[in-house]
């Protein structure tokens, strides 16, 4: 008996287990079931934890060992386990403990001819199947075979129990173990002639319940790659193809689209995508490094299991658990850790690194230029001499020469000299003369032919110049030693007059995406497949000259397009090159396309991308850049494409495995171009290449006034491959030479500004030209600024990786902003000298205010920063260290807070300032341990924005160069000597740039989602795409059992009725039930039949 103070529900249970007679238990089980249908799930929660589950199992195993069991009773109180342990996710194990799986399915068994019983087996089975080791062993006991055959064949007789049948077999088959079994057995094919037989006798859609369930079992029958071979030896695909089609005719069929089309996606026979390596085209030795040792290991070259057909583990709450265990609780690592990385004579190279300290400043007042000219190249070749700085490895440079060498000779008429004087005749034969200027000319000099075309169509684009472009790219140094110009880039861009919109998703459209992939495969002699471009093999090029296909060409600085497929007539699959040394990596693209006529809808398909999720499914659109336009005075890069979304494909890396585990996504969008025959370039972002930077710098260099910006580009160090990573100052000039003025000057506090550490983040050098350009500017506010500051500059802290068309590594094949804790000179090069630069900053007493790392985000909207604070992360990590005792400046919120009132594509709700584990080798978290209390990411979207005078639109370069401005002006709020100067200043108009303070009134402050909803249509297809399927539907169709009769002969009307919505929730037990037993139970009964049933009562 219940122990003495043990509530009304505990006695309940307790009489349950105890009790021997047939009318008291059935009371009991009614009472149970009022008290659990009148409330919410919550009653069931707490029944579960007071040991409801195993008083009703206990109770089922005593009725059902009886010599002749009572179904009056049994039936009910199966029907009452099946409610409860759906929401019991430990029903399974405990249903073992007790012995009552196989009890049930000795039940079932006796019970096949009695479809009212058979069907209250069935829902228990199915519940005890939540646990996927319940499930296997139901399986190892014939269970799959007794319910299989309750199915098949095809009958609308006793539908509801057919039904219950669909759903348990479909439970039963979640275990990987039941689905080789099952397709063993043709149980796959069976269900297959059963859809087939459901499909065409079910005329009047009455039992769309059924195929959906049939549907629900197919797709877990799948799991295993046995089975989905089954099912293509069937034919399968092709009759699903055609189900949906007929499905599309009509409304009511809507609910079987999502799961036929996920089951033809799952069985989609894997591909792997036409290469014949995995590994990057671009392969690249590293100092004191043979070839071969490159990164060939993040492949998951022998993962020989088949991994899908492993039972898999639940874990539903791994997520957030990794989440919260990644945060960094040991203090240790969260104090600041000063100590160089190495000797500290080392550090003395930098001091060249800082003119502005031991510039004298001797031209101030005489007035004449500067000599700017050679301020680099001395500067350059000073500390390329000095010791540290210069441990390239030989063999590197040597192969970087043998490179040139080789790429000039066999073309010597490409050949730039540095004055820039000459154009790569490429350029001039591909872009300008044959798609422009289509007559003799092209003979003709072809500086004197930009000339007159930027005379005649060129358009002013600030801090850039073409002539400027084709000399700093011909210094620019790649893997593979480009010969081209993108046009883009060297022409250059300016961001489009009208705002741009995200796109809308249209109903559907991946749907009539993937039906046409799935066609592939049902026709494949539709196909053209044709290799029309091949970044390793040119000739495929020559032989698409005249064939009518479309012409692609990436083999130019940050292009990426290894391969280009004609599909069919207007289609082309594109291959992703991966980062160089590497097999991983594909988001990155960059090409340019010829040979198009005007208005025909091309589909493009990135087919190797390797997200599991992109923005491109939530309104963001590829950027587009037509010559054509270009030299019709509109040098825009637009964003184009639609039917844009991305999704889960059929194909799978070369060496990868064949299972589902080693996945691509297919990226597609439709292009309809505007003008025939036109040269347009497509990527994923708008580029900002190398060259570009170094163009832009010298314009800049050119721009300022030298009275009074102090404007210095040297070179930080060389790259692997022998490109400057350029460093620039910037800070106001002293007012004079006198000994206060430059004290003033080398007391001013240092601002340290990073970017594109991964070379795909072009939105960071977007930001990072707003930030210069600022600083450079006569604007009044970025006068302070130089006054008040020292602007330390690392513009491109991977150049190698943005030359090369990479997405996320340095040529050593990996992330280089996880290598700040202990860069290696030779192999991170620009990491282990910007680090050592703050060092030197550090050691000399000027450890730098703020620190920023600008960065780009793939699937967040809007501009955020990235901060550090030991206190937030130990409160979000629960530690139990006391952080009254620690002393935290809150000053590392300032500039989020400024930003958001004074950017309006920034989100103050986005950001975080919490130091996790696997960020420890990150930029912000190292430079932070240097001391640095401001040190940040900031994350600017690829997409656009969801908040602010912005919302719903597309970002473009206009509005990332200006949020690199906003940036710079949040740090007037950290000057307190002049706080109210800075004030005035931030709130002042600016002479350039609009600075709206009546913006705060547009911005949203309402938190919202870090990541997206779910989107409308499943990116992938290994989901449950029912998940709550057979759970609520469950209880409804549970109760309907309840009142028919037993073993009665449904009509087909009284079926479809049975399975529609049930309206009642509590009717367990019919109305036969003894007026004298109900008085038993009297006192209880009125209390719960009161509508005031609290939760009183259960506690
Ligand atoms: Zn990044």
């Amino acid at each position: 008996m219940a122990a003495p103070c043990a509530t009304g529900l505990e006695v309940l249970l307790s009489t349950l287990k105890d009790s021997e007679n047939i009318e008291s238990t059935l009371n009991i089980l009614n009472v149970l079931d009022e008290l659990l249908s009148a409330g919410t799930d919550r009653r069931i929660h707490y029944m579960i934890s007071k040991g409801g589950t195993e008083a009703l199992l206990m109770a089922l195993v005593s009725a059902a060992k009886a010599p002749s069991p009572n179904y009056s009773m049994l039936v009910p109180l199966m029907h009452l386990l099946a409610k409860v342990g759906r929401r019991d996710r430990k029903i399974g194990q405990k249903a073992e403990k007790m012995e009552a799986v196989l009890l049930a399915v000795d039940l079932l068994r006796q019970n096949v001819k009695h479809t009212r019983r058979a069907a209250a087996c069935l829902w228990l089975l199915q519940v005890f199947c939540s646990s996927i080791s319940t499930a296997t062993l139901l399986g190892k006991n014939r269970a799959l075979d007794i319910v299989f055959r309750l199915i098949s064949p095809y009958t609308t007789k006793h539908t509801r129990m057919v039904k219950a049948a669909i759903d348990t077999l479909a439970a039963l088959l979640q275990s990987h173990a039941n689905s080789r079994c099952a397709a063993a057995k043709g149980y796959v094919s069976g269900l297959l002639r059963l859809l087939e037989d459901w499909h065409r006798k079910d005329l009047g859609n009455a039992f769309v319940a059924i195929r959906k369930a049939l549907l629900h079992c197919l797709l877990h029958a799948t799991n295993t790659s046995a089975a989905r071979a089954a099912l293509n030896a069937e034919g399968g695909m092709n009759l699903l193809f055609h189900s949906t089609q007929s499905c599309l005719a009509s409304k009511g069929l809507e609910s079987l689209m999502e799961p036929t089309i996920q089951l033809m996606r799952k069985c989609y026979p894997k591909c792997p995508v036409p290469l014949r390596s995995g590994h990057s085209a671009y392969m690249f030795p590293l100092p004191g490094r043979p070839v071969a040792s490159c990164d060939m290991t993040s492949e998951p070259q022998d993962r020989s299991s088949d991994e899908d057909d492993s039972d898999d583990t639940r874990n539903d709450e791994q997520d957030c658990r990794d989440y919260d265990d990644d945060l960094e609780t040991d203090l240790n690592k969260l104090r600041v850790n000063p100590e160089p990385d190495r000797p500290a004579d080392e550090l003395r190279q930098y001091a060249a690194l800082c003119p502005e300290l031991h510039c004298d400043f001797q031209d101030l007042d005489s007035g004449s230029e500067e000599e700017e000219s050679s301020d680099e190249e001395v500067l350059l070749g000073s500390s390329l001499s000095h010791e540290g700085r210069n441990h390239e490895d030989d063999t590197a440079r040597a192969y970087v020469h043998e490179q040139k060498k080789s790429t000039f000779k066999s073309a010597p008429r490409e050949v730039i000299d540095q004055e820039g004087a000459n154009l790569p005749d490429h350029l001039r034969a591909r872009d300008l003369h044959s798609h422009y200027l289509n007559n003799s000319r092209a003979k003709k000099d072809t500086h004197e032919m930009v000339d007159r075309l930027l005379e005649r169509h060129g358009v002013h684009i600030p801090h850039h110049d073409p002539h400027t472009y084709s000399s700093a790219a011909a210094r620019t140094k790649s893997v593979v030693g480009y010969s081209v110009l993108a046009f883009p880039d060297f022409w250059g861009h300016l961001p489009p007059c009208s705002q741009e919109p995200m796109a809308e998703r249209k109903p559907n459209v991946q749907r009539e995406r993937v039906f046409e992939d799935i066609l592939r495969y049902l026709h494949p002699e539709d196909l053209i497949n044709k290799v029309v471009f091949d970044l390793e093999d040119p000739s495929s090029q020559v032989n698409t000259e005249h064939s009518g296909s479309l012409r692609f060409f990436s083999k130019f600085e940050s292009g990426n397009l290894r391969k280009a497929v004609h599909v069919r007539s207007h289609e082309y699959d594109l291959i992703l090159n991966a980062d160089a040394n590497c097999s991983q990596h594909h988001q990155w693209f960059y090409f340019e396309v010829n040979g198009m006529k005007a208005n025909v809808a091309y589909r493009f398909n990135v087919i190797n991308c390797e997200k599991a999720n992109s923005q491109f499914n939530y309104g963001m659109q590829p950027v587009l850049y037509s010559v054509r336009e270009a030299l019709e005075g509109r040098p825009h890069w637009v964003r184009a494409g639609n039917n844009v979304c991305y999704y889960r494909n059929h194909f799978c890396p070369v060496q990868g495995q064949k299972g589902l585990s080693s996945a691509y996504y297919t990226l597609t969008f439709t292009v309809t171009f505007q003008h025939n025959d036109d040269v347009c370039y497509l990527a994923y972002h708008y580029p900002y290449s190398y060259s570009a930077l170094q163009t832009h710098l010298q314009q800049l260099r050119k721009s300022v006034n030298t009275r009074k910006v102090f404007f210095r580009q040297q070179n930080l160090c060389n790259t692997i491959v022998g490109n400057p990573c350029p460093l620039v100052t910037i800070t106001a000039c002293p007012p004079s030479q006198s000994w206060k003025d430059l004290q003033q000057l080398r007391n001013r506090p240092y601002v340290v500004l990073t970017a594109r550490v991964h070379p795909g983040e072009s939105n960071a050098s977007w930001v990072m030209k707003g930030s210069l350009e600022f600083l450079c500017s006569e604007d009044p506010a970025a006068h302070t600024l130089r006054e008040s500051y020292i602007f330390k500059i690392i513009p491109m802290l991977n150049p190698d990786g943005v030359i090369n068309g990479m997405h996320r590594c340095s040529l050593n094949g990996e992330d280089l902003n996880r290598q700040w804790m202990k860069p290696d000179p030779s192999l991170s090069p620009t990491v282990y000298h910007a680090k050592g630069l703050l060092y030197y900053l550090r050691t000399t007493g000027r450890t730098p205010l703020v620190f920023c790392d600008y960065h780009g985000h793939s699937r967040k909207k809007n501009v955020f920063l990235y901060g550090c604070s030991v206190k937030e992360t130990l409160w979000q990590s629960g530690s139990a260290v006391d952080t009254t005792t620690l002393k935290e400046d809150p000053g590392y919120r300032t500039i989020s807070k400024t930003l958001d009132r004074i950017a309006p594509a920034f989100a103050f709700n986005s950001c975080n300032y919490l130091v996790e584990k696997s960020r420890e080798a990150t930029a912000r978290v190292v430079v932070w341990r240097i001391g640095v209390l401001r040190s940040y990411t900031m994350e600017s979207t690829y997409n656009g924005c969801d908040q602010g005078i912005y919302k719903g639109l597309q970002i473009g370069t206009r509005e990332l160069e200006e949020m690199g401005m906003k940036f710079c002006l949040s740090l007037l709020s950290l000057r307190r000597t002049t706080m109210f100067c800075s004030r005035k200043l931030i709130n002042q108009p600016c002479t350039l740039y609009d600075l709206d303070d009546n913006l705060q009134d547009h911005k949203s402050h309402t938190s919202f989602e870090d990541d997206e909803p779910p989107c409308i249509e499943e990116i992938e297809y290994l989901n449950d795409c029912c998940p709550d399927y057979s759970g609520n539907t469950l209880d409804q169709e549970v109760n309907s059992n309840t009142f028919s009769s037993e073993d009665e002969e449904e009509e087909n009307d009284k079926a479809r009725r049975s399975l529609q919505h049930c309206e009642r929730k509590s009717c367990l037990i019919p109305c036969f039930m003894h007026q004298a037993s109900l008085e038993t139970l009297s006192v209880k009964r009125s209390s719960c039949h009161s509508s005031d049933i609290t939760n009183d009562y259960l506690s």
